[in-house]
């Protein structure tokens, strides 16, 4: 789960590490007003939206606005807003269709003397988490990675413990950061570290982290994601969702205990159990194909589970083939049918409809199928229905 920048500065400030002074604005006149009440020379108008590189990003149908600004007076913050708010702005992480900006951060400016990169992550191969950090900050890290990656150094760390400080000393070392932004890194990396496993942190990434001139450390922008698995203990962190920046039917599938993935391709997918829809997205590809989702129905979908799942993938205008692929284990082939053919009825379905079956009482299953008169592709094993259902769209 994904949450602002606002959000996970705030989360920042209450665990002690360090972050800039801001302000929220959803108008201009609330952002004109948070320059004066941040009272200094400079701020700076950041769009908040799910997705990083504003700061190059531009708002569509005015390539002159970035999505951040540094403003020198009341009245530039309102202009900035006002540029920002309601549009679409367009970053390396949006896609062209951008995404819009509903609320914006005015921040109080900061003087920066070095932008250096800082993420945490889960290192599965480890079973710990480790803290990355490099002098190449405010970059796209994933460059970095690719191409320099003797540039990123990297520390394990036990979570009960946290960072040892001598850990710390040996990152500052390699970073040449020393006196008293050494110390203040201390604590900034100690406080991050233990803020990322007490909110159960997927991703934490300071990007820039900034050594300011007076020695000291500061987060100058923050991504935080959590762990989804985690947020039944952690109901505080679930109310920072902001479903407007989720993908539609992505919060509708998910409403109805659906895992959906939209993807941009042509066949829709509908398939029971994780594995089996990674297997048939693959063979789709392998016969020409290209999935427009990714779709579980899980291990025991019902009739409005299916439903709700056609009526999404139809809803897709880029769909023009739907293949099911169900396996009946726990679930048998006779209950899918009879769910496949109650959703058929109570649905305009307008593309070829390709369904393969396999497992328990899977004869009677396809019968029924058979027997419905509705107009359905029955394909025998996965390769033939990859090849029917391409065959459909070809
Ligand atoms: P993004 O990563 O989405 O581009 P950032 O928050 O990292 O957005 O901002 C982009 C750049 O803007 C930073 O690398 C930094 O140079 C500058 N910046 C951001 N916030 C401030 C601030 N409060 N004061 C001064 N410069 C800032
Ligand atoms: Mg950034």
């Amino acid at each position: 789960m994904k949450i602002h920048e606002f959000q996970a500065k705030e989360i920042l400030r209450q665990a002690g590490v360090a972050v800039p002074r801001s302000i929220v604005a959803k108008t201009p006149e609330q952002a004109s007003a948070a320059f004066t009440e941040l009272a200094g020379k400079i701020a700076v108008v950041k769009a908040q939206i799910h997705a990083g590189g504003r700061g190059k990003g531009t708002v569509k149908d005015n390539a002159d606005q970035r999505g951040v600004q540094l403003v020198k007076s009341a009245e530039e913050a309102a202009t900035v807003a006002k540029n920002l708010l309601g549009k679409e702005l367009v970053t390396i992480q949006t896609g062209p269709e951008g995404k819009q900006v509903n609320q914006v951060l005015v921040e109080e400016g900061c003087d920066i003397a070095r932008e250096l990169y800082l993420g945490i992550v889960l290192d599965r191969a480890a079973k710990l988490p480790v803290l990355m950090m490099s002098s190449e900050g405010g970059t796209e890290i994933e460059e970095v990675a690719a191409e320099t990656p003797e540039k990123i150094f990297k520390e394990h760390f036990n979570p009960a413990l946290g960072p040892q400080s001598y850990q710390i000393r040996k990152l500052c070392k390699k970073l040449g950061i020393d006196g008293p932004a050494a110390r203040a890194a201390e604590k900034f990396i100690k406080g991050l570290c233990k803020v990322y496993v007490d909110t159960d942190c997927a991703l934490a990434e300071i990007n820039p982290l900034v050594i300011t001139g007076d020695g000291g450390m500061i987060a100058l922008d923050c991504k935080m994601t959590f762990d989804e698995n985690a947020m039944f203990r952690h109901k505080d962190l679930a109310e920072l969702r902001d479903l407007s920046e989720e993908e539609p039917a992505e919060v509708r599938a998910g409403n109805t205990g659906l895992s959906y993935v939209k993807l941009d391709g042509n066949i829709g997918c509908l398939v029971n159990g994780a594995g089996l829809a990674m297997s048939t997205m693959d063979i789709i590809k392998l016969h020409g194909g290209e999935p427009a989702n990714f779709l579980d129905v899980g291990g025991g979908a019902n009739v409005d589970q299916v439903t709700e799942a056609f009526s999404i993938l139809l809803d897709d205008k880029n769909v023009k083939a739907v293949l099911v692929n169900i396996f009946g284990g726990i679930m048998r082939c006779t209950t899918i049918a009879g769910a496949l053919l109650e959703a058929y009825k109570k649905l305009d379905f307008n593309v070829p409809l390709v369904v393969r079956l396999e497992g328990t009482e899977v004869e009677e299953g396809r019968k029924m199928l058979a027997d419905s008169g509705i107009d359905i592709i029955i394909a025998d094993g996965l390769t033939d229905a990859a090849k029917k259902v391409v065959a459909t769209v070809a």
